[in-house]
């Protein structure tokens, strides 16, 4: 149903930001998400330029019967940022960051990106766990879960979010933390964008400015050895020592050396919050079990290890995702993936096994929406490719991989590593959360207003 001129005039009126529309220059770069794969043509973008033109945005939408995306940073793989033929409620510019260093929180506008928080929190030697891409939206991140190269050390992201201003379906505002509103609270650490806009996160920040941080690689024909190593070594190591697994192809470029360029290996990607002493004598077996082919390990400020792959996954290319969560990685799993990898289709295209033990795995199952405290990795396979006629092939990958090693998994998947996969696997997440987030979701969003996300039903 078109909207009619006169309503969308009103809002311009009573919007502080910008509305672009089909016919307006700017459109295309508005409607634009991060993953290239997704065109969607919104019938208008709003560009919030504070709260309330937020609360006039979701009005305007219930008061015109218009179907709502609500965006961060637009980097969901399955650009849930954007809407065919509704109003984007776009956040980008409102991406400011406070920092209290007495009371060691900060204050993230709903916008802003992981970066922006690295940079103002850097200055004051602290830092929130986050992901490993600087330009990653806090908002969409945040609200699926967080997970980064902290995570085994200080949580996932909503383990350190102490409160939310959220915009309600009704054009309401609320606060939710411990004490106003706990259910909501519960609901936004890991239900994502399912009960309103949040306009504004409270993060508990840590005292973390340097890690010794970078990839070990080795041989793809050795990966079995790597990968059995890793699965003993990982959840035995101290806290402080993060490492991911990866399959992956070495970048064509500085600074890695010519002879590896474009040749597909596998590493460990390691972030330690310690002394250099502590890192050296923690990344002792790594080095021992099989001296690695390039040991890029090396103290650097946080902000730039957690900007350090953003070179490699510019806006605006081709990405298809599938996840699962992992409790173990038995030898017959480790042939399949490794099975999988030597076909990689693209150099930028990857797997990763992120490590969910240690502080990810100190909530009960319960406290907050995220069920799989009790699994170990968090799996991604992402392809990607700057080409549109390569989306076919690198989805086909994808898919045939995520097939053949899915029946080794523990069941579920992070919902921010998703992409197309449907309500079944949405329930398969969130376990016997599901049912509670549903009953919230009921209070807060009784007619699914928000609806354009890993969607949770409104109980019946
Ligand atoms: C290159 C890349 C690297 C990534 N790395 C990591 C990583 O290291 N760790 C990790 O955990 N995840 C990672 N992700 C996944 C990421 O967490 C999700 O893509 C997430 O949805 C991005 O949030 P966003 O705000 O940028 O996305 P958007 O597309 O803007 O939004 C995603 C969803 O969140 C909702 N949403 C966003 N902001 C708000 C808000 N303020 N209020 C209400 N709803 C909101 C939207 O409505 C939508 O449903 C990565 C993604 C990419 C593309």
């Amino acid at each position: 149903m078109a909207i009619a001129p006169q309503a969308v005039e009103q809002l311009a009126t009573a919007t502080r930001g910008t509305l672009v529309g089909p016919d307006d220059a700017l459109y295309d770069e508005a409607r634009a998400v991060y993953n290239g794969m997704i065109d969607k043509r919104p019938a208008l973008v709003v560009r919030c330029a504070d709260v309330a033109d937020v609360i006039g945005a979701v009005r305007f939408a219930r008061d015109n019967d218009v179907a709502v995306a609500v965006r961060g940073g637009g980097h969901n793989g399955g650009g849930l940022g954007t809407v065919d033929g509704g109003l984007v409620i776009d956040l980008g510019a409102l991406r400011g960051v406070r920092v209290d260093p007495v009371a060691r929180t900060v204050q993230a506008e709903g916008g802003a990106t992981l970066g922006d928080v690295d940079h103002a929190t850097h200055a004051f030697g602290l830092a929130v766990p986050g992901g490993i891409i600087s330009t990653t939206g806090v908002g969409g991140l945040t609200l699926g879960g967080g997970i980064g190269h902290l995570t085994r050390g200080l949580g996932l992201t909503i383990d350190n979010l102490v409160g939310v201003d959220v915009v309600l379906a009704d054009g309401s505002f609320v606060k939710a933390d411990a004490e106003h509103n706990d259910d909501l609270f519960w609901a936004v650490r890991g239900g994502g964008g399912n009960f309103g806009v949040v306009t504004n996160f409270t993060f508990r920040a840590h005292p973390v400015g340097t890690v010794v941080a970078g990839p070990m690689l080795w041989q793809l024909d050795d990966a079995p050895e790597v990968m059995r190593f890793y699965r003993e070594f990982i959840g035995g190591a101290p806290r402080e020592l993060g490492g991911f697994f990866a399959f992956l192809t070495v970048p064509p470029g500085p600074p890695f050396p010519e002879e590896l360029h474009l040749k597909k290996m596998c590493g460990i990607v390691w972030a330690h919050t310690g002394s250099p002493e502590a890192a050296e004598r923690d990344l002792r077996p790594a080095r021992d079990f099989k001296t690695p082919v390039l040991d890029g390990v090396m103290p650097l400020p946080l902000p730039a290890w957690n900007s350090a792959f953003d070179v490699l996954y510019p806006r605006g290319q081709q990405q298809y995702w599938r996840a699962d969560f992992y409790n173990e990685l038995s030898d017959e799993a480790i042939a399949v993936h490794v099975e999988h990898a030597a076909k990689l289709p693209t150099w930028q295209s990857t797997m990763h096994l992120y490590p969910i033990d240690g502080a990810a795995a100190d909530p009960g199952k319960a406290d907050t929406p995220w069920a799989y405290r009790d699994a170990r990795w968090a799996e991604v396979i992402f392809a990607v490719d700057p080409d549109p006629a390569n989306a076919e092939l690198i989805k086909r990958w994808t898919v045939d991989y995520w097939d053949a090693t899915h029946s080794f998994s523990a069941g579920g998947a992070y919902v921010n590593f998703m992409m197309d996969e449907g309500q079944e696997r949405v329930r398969a997440t969130y376990r016997d959360n599901y049912d509670r987030l549903a009953t919230v979701k009921r209070r807060y969003d009784p007619t699914n207003f928000f609806h354009v996300n890993q969607n949770i039903r409104p109980a019946g």
